[in-house]
């Protein structure tokens, strides 16, 4: 369906997307993850046509989309992180003016634009200028222009963000209403919000592609972990002595406890050894009860920071040898960006 190849993107001497490289298969919906920069939007601008890369090549259902731009974007709905809204039309003169950039035959116009207002939630909202509709109404404007033509595939660009609870629930709830007969891209820099709705999860950091999985199986690598976590009745000391001659253990992390006279402790241990009835037994017959022990639960949360800290170091390391430094050109961004008004 899409077919993303080596994809860079250069501001100047930034390297906003990094030799980035995925395909998208039909009726899925895919989460772009990440933190803020990590080049979410630029890349997807790119794969919309929004924006050229500077190097790299970008398919959809088989078309380049710079060289075939009509073929390739007539597959694509997409929903900027700024939603490209004209705040003095109606919701309906808006839609339509949209069904027109389209191209979509004067005849079916009307049906599917009343349609799209149906499937989005905003027919009753139909006569109201658009600068006066609430934000959460805004996004649904704005996704109903990605819809209109029913393209096979939806891009969003953070379609939840700065909207409200009750908002983000009822968009989330349109995003999978949608994913039945669409392909769904999502962008966002919040894990849950991937983890309620996708069923394909790519974490970028630095414009590079750190992760790439199902929801599903990103969250079984959360379990299986080999940290437990205990608070012990006892002084650090003693806990430490106690626990010395014990060989499974690699590592021992204090942590704070609120319960009086205890200690608390995270200990690493030798991958799947489970060593909790020893360090049960250990401590009672040293009459040290143990209040507390479990293993430790890594959350998605966990796996997204480690991914994205391990990277920022590699980063880091990359920045400080001067000879790893790309020498760009000064092509000014602004040649860069095509089609820029045309876009919808
Ligand atoms: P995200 O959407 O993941 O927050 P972006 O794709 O917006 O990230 O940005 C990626 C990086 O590229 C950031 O470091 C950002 O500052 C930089 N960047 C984005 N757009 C431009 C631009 N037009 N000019 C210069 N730098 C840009
Ligand atoms: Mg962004």
């Amino acid at each position: 369906m899409i077919e993303v190849k080596n994809l860079v993107k250069k501001y100047g001497d930034h390297l906003a997307v990094d030799h980035l490289s995925f395909h998208v298969e039909k009726g899925q919906i895919y989460g772009f993850l990440g933190p803020n920069g990590a080049g979410k939007s630029t890349t997807m601008n790119i794969m919309t046509g929004y924006i050229a890369s500077t190097e790299g090549e970008v398919l959809i259902d088989g078309h380049n989309i710079l060289e075939e731009p009509e073929a390739a974007k007539k597959c694509i709905g997409y929903l900027p992180e700024q939603p490209p809204l004209y705040f003095d039309m109606t919701v309906e003169e808006y839609l339509k003016f949209v069904a027109e950039l389209k191209k979509i035959p004067k005849k079916e116009r009307e049906d599917q634009v009343e349609d799209v207002m149906r499937m989005v939630g905003i027919t009753e909202m139909k006569n109201r200028l658009i600068k006066n509709l609430s934000k959460g109404y805004k996004q649904r404007v704005g996704l109903g222009q990605a819809i209109l033509g029913y393209p096979e595939i939806i891009i969003l660009d953070e379609p939840t963000v700065g909207l409200d609870p009750k908002q983000i629930i009822e968009i989330r709830e349109l995003i999978k209403k949608l994913s039945e007969n669409h392909t769904i891209i999502l962008s966002s820099h919040i894990l849950s919000e991937i983890s309620a709705v996708c069923d394909y999860v790519m974490i970028i950091n630095h414009g590079k592609l750190v992760a790439s999985d199902t929801t599903e199986h990103l969250s079984r690598m959360t379990q299986g972990s080999n940290t437990l976590e205990l608070v012990v009745k006892g002084e650090k000391n003693q806990v430490e002595q106690l626990l010395n001659p014990v060989d499974e253990i690699e590592n021992i992390e204090w942590t704070e406890t609120d319960e009086a006279g205890a200690t608390g402790l995270k200990i690493t241990t030798e991958e799947k050894t489970d060593i909790r009835e020893e360090l049960f037994y250990l401590m009672a017959e040293n009459k040290m009860p143990v209040l507390k022990m479990d293993f430790k639960k890594i959350s998605l949360e966990d796996i997204f920071l480690e991914l994205t800290e391990e990277h920022s170091e590699i980063q880091k390391e990359e920045k400080e040898d001067p000879d790893k430094e790309t020498k760009n050109s000064e092509k000014s961004q602004e040649a860069e960006e095509i089609n820029h008004d045309s876009h919808i």
